[in-house]
């Protein structure tokens, strides 16, 4: 899936090397001392094996620890945060 779109914030961070603020495979936030941090509907209490390892796209967005909408192709992944927009991991591989 192509997107015409400027730079997401979910992109940004990524290539601009931001902060995240929660895990993208479990949803859980990095900080748990952070009470402003609130963990989103369908957290997983740990990343998945595959996750650990790196083979699997993120499931959360990092900025908002919302659920992303994920598709796989050929290529690799994408993941949308309905709020950050999209991350593309070809972008995410090459880094
Ligand atoms: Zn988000």
């Amino acid at each position: 899936m192509s997107s015409s779109t400027p730079l997401s914030e979910l992109t940004a961070l990524y290539i601009l090397g931001g902060t995240p603020l929660y895990d993208a495979h479990t949803g859980q936030p990095l900080d748990s001392s952070d009470k402003s941090l609130r963990v989103g509907r369908g957290a997983l209490a740990q990343a998945s094996r595959g996750a650990v390892a790196g083979l699997e796209p993120p499931r959360f967005c990092p900025l908002c620890g919302r659920r992303m909408k994920v598709q796989v192709n050929p290529m690799g992944w994408t993941a949308e945060c309905s709020r950050h927009g999209e991350l593309d991991s070809a972008l995410v591989m090459d880094v």
